[in-house]
């Protein structure tokens, strides 16, 4: 089979590899999509990864076509999103179902093989989400992981109906946050973005979005809101950070997604404002996946097939698995300006 294989940093190649046989408790997925990350981008060309070589790609979707346990034999043909997280199930944090903290986790897509291949093994039935619907489509289900992380962030920010709400970075976690706080039954939303494609995608979208370009716009969102509960940043940066500060209400929630830049920084009248406002300062890691109390993966695939929550109009570029280091290239070089781009075994 195919596979777009990391070898060292900036060493990115359609390799052929041996199609894996499932065992045990196997599963062999056909990959019919596959998210492009952020984070694979400087994956590829910056950071690498601890295990060369391995096949990139950990948001994605398929069906599954061959299994290892003769009573996995009715899951044959079903279409399925893939939770990559392979954690020990050891550590404190596993043992409380708190997977995303594992502190000794695997990952399809970064430690072991993911989903940039026709096939991809995944260790068992316990990482698959099954799409009840006939009308959803198999590339919705590659955007799963991102919608769940942008519904965790909504969810840790205990938004309450009514409530007002700021979203900085109008990337596809962004507006997909966007779309979650409608869901949850947010008054007024509006997004922050610095990026004039990213800004006129958003609005196409029919979302509110404000140029973070404009000199005034802390004020006018300020004016136009006049009470913000929640700020999610979205961006790590030290604008995203200040301009969350600044913007939220006395006793307002922020929400910490974005990763942090080299040079993030709180100025200190900043610093300041978190103690005289009493801002809770809320941290958020991935996503929550054990059933009880909340499963967030299940409530996404449901979302979707419920068509409540809407995702294929993310998809701006689709590209074969021959065509994918090229794709790659474009983005990192900024010759093209994606929402969402995946790898689709529907293009040739
Ligand atoms: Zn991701
Ligand atoms: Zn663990």
């Amino acid at each position: 089979m195919k596979a777009m294989r990391l070898h060292d940093v900036g060493v990115f190649t359609l390799d052929n590899v041996e199609k894996p046989m499932p065992k045990g408790n196997e599963i062999l997925i056909k990959v019919n999509a596959c998210g492009i990350c952020g984070s694979d981008i400087p994956r590829v060309y910056e950071l690498g990864t601890r295990v060369y070589p391995v096949t990139l790609g950990h948001e994605f979707s398929g069906t599954v076509c061959e299994v290892g346990n003769e009573e996995d034999k009715k899951l044959i043909g079903k279409k399925v999103a893939i939770f990559p997280i392979i954690p020990c199930k050891k550590c404190v944090n596993c043992q409380t179902g708190n997977y995303a903290q594992c502190e000794n986790y695997q990952y399809l897509g970064s430690r072991n093989d993911g989903g940039f291949a026709e096939y991809c093994l995944v260790p068992s039935r316990w990482h698959l989400i099954f799409s009840n619907n006939i009308e959803t489509s198999i590339e919705d289900l590659a955007l799963v992981e991102p919608a769940t992380v942008a519904q965790h962030a909504i969810r840790k920010s205990n938004l309450r109906a009514g409530e007002n709400i700021v979203i900085i970075g109008a990337g596809p976690i962004g507006i997909l946050a966007a779309r979650w706080a409608k869901i949850f039954g947010a008054n007024d939303i509006i997004l922050m973005e610095i990026d004039k494609v990213k800004i006129d995608f958003a609005k196409k979208l029919g979302l509110n979005v404000v140029d973070v370009n404009d000199s005034e716009c802390i004020e006018f969102i300020k004016m136009k809101m006049k009470n913000i509960n929640v700020v999610i940043e979205g961006t790590g940066t030290t604008s995203g950070i200040n301009n969350a500060i600044e913007l939220v209400s006395t006793f307002g929630r922020i929400v910490m997604m974005g990763n942090p830049h080299k040079d993030t920084q709180i100025k200190l009248q900043n610093h300041s404002l978190i103690l005289r406002k009493e801002i809770n300062l809320i941290g958020i890691w991935n996503s929550y996946y054990v059933d009880f109390p909340f499963n967030e993966w299940k409530y996404t695939v449901k979302s979707i097939d419920d068509k409540i929550l809407k995702v294929d109009d993310l998809i701006t570029h689709k590209s074969s698995l021959l065509n994918l280091k090229s794709m790659f290239d474009k983005i990192y070089n900024k010759e093209i300006s994606i929402c969402k781009a995946i790898y689709s075994d529907n293009i040739l």
